[in-house]
């Protein structure tokens, strides 16, 4: 049986006060929430004030991106991953689309980052899916394999999936309204899952898959129910606790 995860990506949003009162409305709401791992990705400036806040409690921290690089070193205006287990984070986001179609960063880079997360112990948070132009052309399913066979083609790949979750994002569907029917999203997840299984059934089988787009407290229940959808990585609906949380107990 796989837990569900649901995953609150911040995202360049909040301030210090907004972001203790999102957390505090969060904690609250959490008690009797059971079953899901909840983890919030806020900004890096926020990290430390979060965790001090999530201390004690089940909630889990993450980071929405990180360093290629492993150790210390020259890299001005860096995060290392060590950094950010050293503020108590155990999840780095990797790969979004943003970081992709903004920020350059191609699957090479993708993969670094994925295996710098894990050396310094997180999970890594592995962000594949096409844009709407490849999903229109049926380019969908070879998209989202190139973005997964950057890491499963590494040495060590197929296995380090055994401490990693992958979230299936279409583009077209973050941060737009528009979502991935239940039945188009179980489509993705069970490529996924068939694709990680030609290596490694029982991996395969362990690993959580999340959607990522436009999930909502309305849309939530449908996609969880899904059999390959493990939770969600929630951008615009973790920035309100209630929102967040109605969508945390449609994982339960
Ligand atoms: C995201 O940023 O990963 C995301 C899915 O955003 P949204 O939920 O706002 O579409």
């Amino acid at each position: 049986m796989r837990q569900p995860l649901v995953a609150g990506n911040w995202k360049m949003h909040g301030t210090r006060i907004s972001a203790r009162d999102l957390v505090s409305g969060v904690r609250q709401g959490l008690e009797g929430l059971g079953k899901p791992r909840v983890a919030m990705c806020p900004p890096f400036v926020y990290l430390a004030d979060v965790a001090a806040q999530i201390q004690g409690t089940a909630l889990a921290l993450g980071g929405q991106d990180l360093c290629p690089e492993v150790g210390s070193g020259a890299h001005t205006g860096e995060i290392s991953g060590a950094m950010l287990a050293d503020v108590g984070c155990s999840y780095a986001i990797v790969g979004h689309s943003e970081r992709r179609s903004l920020y350059g960063d191609s699957d090479e880079v993708v993969a670094r980052k994925y295996f710098a997360a894990q050396q310094a112990g997180l999970t890594p948070i592995l962000c594949v899916g096409e844009l709407l132009e490849e999903r229109e052309g049926e380019h969908t399913e070879a998209v989202v394999a190139r973005h997964l066979d950057a890491v499963l083609t590494q040495p060590g790949g197929v296995a380090s999936l055994a401490k990693a979750v992958i979230a299936y994002e279409p583009v077209w569907a973050i941060g737009t309204g528009l979502t991935a029917t239940p039945a188009q999203a179980q489509a993705v997840h069970a490529f996924i899952r068939k694709r990680i299984a030609q290596h490694d059934q029982a991996v395969a089988e362990r690993v959580q898959i999340l959607y990522g787009g436009s999930v909502k407290a309305n849309n939530a229940a449908e996609l969880f129910a899904m059999q390959d959808i493990d939770g969600g990585l929630i951008g615009g609906a973790s920035l309100e606790a209630e929102q967040f949380l109605a969508i945390c107990r449609a994982a339960g």
